[in-house]
Parts: structure tokens; C-alpha cells; sequence
């Protein structure tokens, strides 16, 4: 046997391995099984892993090996064949507090791409689509109307800017009420002129006439051009990106619009994080059978903050509110006073504002924190995204209702999204890249799972099987997978999913090393290493 075909281990002895020798297949799917404690994971992960990842680093210059964890070199007298090695375990998943099942397998990113380049941006006033209008789109939309309708090309252009350069240019005459007159003879109290470009016979004029015209105008009226037709019907055309019916002007999505971590895309009310802290009123209130002169309100009844209670008092009798009943039973009025002030009377809410300005002393950090909640931020509705991001929108969804599916819903959505001819030189091959990652979620078992689902809240099986998924979808060859354990979790009836899962990352050229004791598992490996009892 060469080093070619196989991994060669000779008298290994990391942890409780006692100078084993062993060779590891290359290009296969490899199980290691045995009972606990007969050093499966000091093969595994101490032996295998630990140099494979100890001679990649060494590999990378020293500049890169800086930022990276030294492994020590396993102890053993020859370790040969080894290739680059990924371990793909239980724990430490997710680093990043604010990484979710579609940031860590890079869904988020093609689908903020695609956002931009495909996505339909909608008015923020009215909320109705918003696009540039083509001269071929026009046209379209123009020869919709009878063949022979008498039309008029106009342009807008203020009074202010002088008939003498219209003239010029060649443009005489203007349309008023319907008729046309010369443009000296429109009445001074017309403060923008319709200037007149053509007059045509719709579907009758040949269509580079129209096309001509229509670009014309454009030019002429800064981007927008109208058409009017004899019997009234009017079409605002605007090569700029903007709502046709308010004339607010929308911008073009980019990439960055949709990341909640940065200011381009952070909702402005919750910054970015989809919940917002407020003072939770059942905790400043936390027994409402107490009367205010009981000290109902909580945070007022320390020795430091008797002068408040002491004010909440006489602000109370002033305002003839009753402190000797229990505040349930206060007016609701006289609740909402307690707790907002009102009248010169700063109240919780001015207390806790206060509080809020001297957040920089850690004692205050730690009194608010204790009256706090958190809510659901009412701006963004959890998506974190402002509403320039949210007003985006690809098959009628905007990328926060997106993410809030399951892995299967999204699927689902994405097998069905059907691109226009002009979408798929820009789109398909991100469709297709989400597609596959989404594929190989489901494949692993994950289909229940929400793309905004945030990573650490995930079981050690689940975080373990998206590491798995994303390793499929970097489409990584030539690589050591070091697997613990896979299967836990999984129902068993998902484990031959697993397993193919397993095999397609061997088929495309790795070998993989599962740690593994369900015997579905054990029964499709194409090698496996037993470390039974005996062999530790
Ligand atoms: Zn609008
Ligand atoms: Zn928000």
C-alpha cells in the first residue's frame, strides 16, 4: 500500500491510544466505531484532524499563520498522507452572536445579490410598484389603445426658463385645455407648458416615429415625457425611477441596503438588532393590590428614591388622584399619569429617562436593566431592515418575509420563482446557488428550521448538520471531513439522508471520517475502523 490511497498512522499514542498502528483509506466513507472511552475521538479529532489542520497551517505563510490556533503535533512516529483537514462538530457552530441559519450558509448573501438586481422597488408613499419606464415598455403600453387614436407627445417645461431657447430648439407650439396654441399665446397664468413634441396617429404612424418622439420628450422634459390621447386618457412616462402616481423618487436597491449591520439597511428605530427595550410596567408595578402610599411603584420605594415617592405623592393629592387605594383600582387615567406624568410631572417614564442619560455609571446599567423588556420592534416587525429594504420586493415578498421561512417554505418559494428572459443573465445562477444550499438543508434533515433562526439557539446536532450543508455547498475536494457524531438528533427515518449526505461529499473527492454508533450509519461506510474494546 502507497501513500497515495491511504493515510499511514504508526504507533500513535494521543491520549489513551496505546501505540496503535492503522491505514485510513483516502476517498472513502469511513466509520470509527467502538464503545466510549476506547479512543475513538483521540483517532479522530487528536490524531487525524489535529495534524491535518496542524500541516495546513503550516502550509499558509507566516503572516496568515499568525491569526491562526497552533496545534501541537500529535505524538506518534509517522503520520503520512495526510490531507487539509475541516472537523465538523457538536459545538462552537456559531461565534457570532448575530448569525442566523441564513448568514452562516451564505443564503443571506445571494439573496441580498439578488434583491438588488431583480428585486421591484415600491413606493414608500403609496406603496405602489415603482420602475423605469422603457421606450420600448411605453410603446407597448401605448399601442394598447385602438389602432388610429390621435395622440399628443408633450413635455413639461416651466414658464420660467424662457420660450426664446423652446423656440430655438423648434418647439412652437403647446398644449392647453386640450387645444393647441402658440407658445406665446399661452396665458401667463400657465406656470408650466405642455410643450408639444408630435402629434400621432397611434398604430397607424410607423413605430420609429413614435419611438423617435417619445425620446425626444424625454430628453427635452428631463426624463419625463406624456401622452395624451384626443378622448382624455393621459400616460406619465418617466425613464427615472419613480412612483407614477406620488413622484416620489425611489432609489436603486444595492447589496448593502439589505444588511441590518450597517446604516444603509439598519432599521432606525431598533438599529439593526428587531427589538427595542422599554420599561416593563409590570415590573415597576409588580403588585398592583399595593396603594401608591404603600409604594406601588417599586423602583421608588429604595432608600435612595424616597424623594421621588415623596413628590409622586403631593403630585397624586394635588391632582386629587386617591394614594390610599390599590393601584388596580386607580382610574385608568390616573395609571397612565403614575406611569407617563403629564402637567409639569415628570413620571416613571421621565425617571427612567433620566436613568437612561447616566447610563454610563454601572450601577444605572444594572437598575435599568432590571425594569426592562424587550419587544418586537413595531417599525421593522423583527426583520431589522429599514423601510427602503423592506419596500424591495422579489414575487411580491420583501427579503424579511423571506427569511422568516422555513427552510421547506423557502424551498418552495424558490423552486417555484420563475425569472423573466432579461432577469436570468443577472439572477439565475444566485437563484440556482440558493436553490442548492436550501436543497442540501433539506437533505440534512433541517426543513423545519427558519432561515432567520438565530445559530446559538440551535441544538448541537442541528448547528452540526448546517456546518454539514455549508461544507457541500463550498463544493470543497481533497479535504479531510472529521464528523462526530452526526446522527445525533435526526430522526432515524432521515438517517439515509444523512448518509447520502455523507456520500455526496465523498463522491465529489474527499474522504470523510464519521465518528458514528447508529448502525444505519455504521452499515454505510465503505470502511470502518473499529476501536472495540481490545483495540485502545
Ligand atoms: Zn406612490
Ligand atoms: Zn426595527
Amino acid at each position: 500500500m502507497t501513500t497515495d490511497d491511504s493515510i499511514l498512522l504508526r504507533g500513535v499514542r494521543v491520549h489513551n491510544l496505546k501505540g496503535i498502528d492503522l491505514d485510513v483509506p483516502l476517498d472513502k466513507l469511513i466509520v470509527v466505531t467502538g464503545v466510549s472511552g476506547s479512543g475513538k475521538s483521540s483517532l479522530a479529532f487528536d490524531t487525524l484532524y489535529a495534524e491535518g489542520q496542524r500541516r495546513y497551517i503550516e502550509s499558509l505563510s507566516s503572516y496568515a499563520r499568525q491569526f491562526l490556533e497552533r496545534m501541537d503535533k500529535p505524538d506518534a512516529d509517522l503520520i503520512d498522507g495526510i490531507p487539509p483537514a475541516i472537523a465538523i462538530q457538536q459545538r462552537g457552530a456559531a461565534k457570532n452572536p448575530r448569525s442566523t441559519v441564513a448568514t452562516v450558509t451564505e443564503i443571506f448573501d445571494f439573496l441580498r445579490v439578488l434583491y438588488a438586481r431583480i428585486g421591484i422597488v415600491h413606493c414608500l408613499g403609496c406603496g405602489r410598484p415603482v420602475a423605469r419606464d422603457t421606450i420600448d415598455g411605453m410603446i407597448t403600453e401605448l399601442l394598447r389603445e385602438a389602432a388610429g387614436t390621435r395622440a399628443w407627445i408633450t413635455f413639461a417645461r416651466p414658464r420660467d426658463a424662457g420660450l426664446a431657447p423652446l423656440r430655438k430648439d423648434g418647439f412652437t407650439r403647446a398644449l392647453v385645455a386640450g387645444d393647441i396654441v402658440d407658445i406665446e399665446a399661452v396665458p401667463k397664468a400657465v406656470r408650466a407648458l405642455d410643450v408639444l413634441v408630435d402629434r400621432i396617429a397611434l398604430g397607424v404612424d410607423d413605430r420609429e416615429r413614435l419611438a423617435d418622439s417619445l425620446e425626444l420628450g424625454l430628453k427635452k422634459g428631463e426624463g419625463r415625457v406624456v401622452v395624451r390621447t384626443e378622448d382624455g386618457r393621459e400616460y406619465r412616462f418617466s425613464e427615472k425611477l419613480e412612483c407614477r402616481s406620488c413622484r416620489l423618487p425611489a432609489e436603486d436597491p444595492y447589496p448593502n441596503l439589505f444588511s441590518f449591520n450597517t446604516p444603509h439597511g439598519a432599521c432606525p428605530e431598533c438599529h439593526g438588532f428587531g427589538d427595542l427595550a422599554v420599561i416593563d410596567e409590570d415590573k415597576v408595578v409588580p403588585d398592583r393590590s399595593k396603594t401608591l402610599d404603600q409604594g406601588a411603584v417599586e423602583p421608588w420605594t429604595k432608600p435612595l428614591s424616597r424623594g421621588m415617592q415623596k413628590e409622586l405623592l403631593t403630585e397624586a393629592r394635588r391632582r386629587r388622584i386617591p394614594t390610599n387605594v390599590p393601584f388596580r383600582d386607580l382610574r385608568p387615567e390616573h395609571q397612565r399619569f403614575v406611569f407617563d406624568g403629564g402637567d409639569g410631572y415628570y413620571g416613571v417614564k421621565g425617571f427612567f429617562d433620566w436613568l437612561q442619560s447616566k447610563k454610563y455609571k454601572v450601577q444605572v446599567r444594572v437598575l435599568l436593566s432590571r425594569y426592562r423588556t424587550y419587544v418586537a420592534c413595531p417599525a421593522c416587525a423583527k426583520t431589522r431592515l429599514n423601510p427602503r429594504a423592506l419596500s424591495v420586493r422579489v414575487k411580491g415578498l420583501n427579503i424579511g418575509e423571506v427569511v422568516r421561512m422555513t427552510v421547506a417554505e423557502a424551498s418552495a418559494f424558490f423552486e417555484g420563482l420563475e425569472l423573466e428572459p432579461f432577469q436570468r443573465q443577472v439572477a439565475e445562477k444566485l437563484v440556482q446557488e440558493i436553490r442548492g444550499r436550501l436543497r442540501f438543508l433539506m437533505e440534512v434533515g433541517l426543513d423545519y428550521i427558519a432561515l432567520d433562526r438565530m445559530t446559538f439557539t440551535l441544538s448541537g446536532g442541528e448547528a452540526q448538520r448546517i456546518s454539514l450543508a455549508a461544507a457541500l455547498s463550498a463544493s470543497l475536494v481533497g479535504t479531510l471531513f472529521v464528523l462526530d457524531e452526526p446522527s445525533i438528533g435526526l430522526h432515524p427515518r432521515d438517517n439515509h439522508r444523512l448518509v447520502r449526505i455523507l456520500r455526496s461529499l465523498k463522491d465529489i473527492g474527499n474522504t470523510v471520517l464519521v465518528v458514528e454508533h447508529d448502525p444505519d450509519i455504521v452499515r454505510a461506510a465503505e470502511h470502518v475502523i473499529d476501536m472495540g474494546p481490545r483495540a485502545g
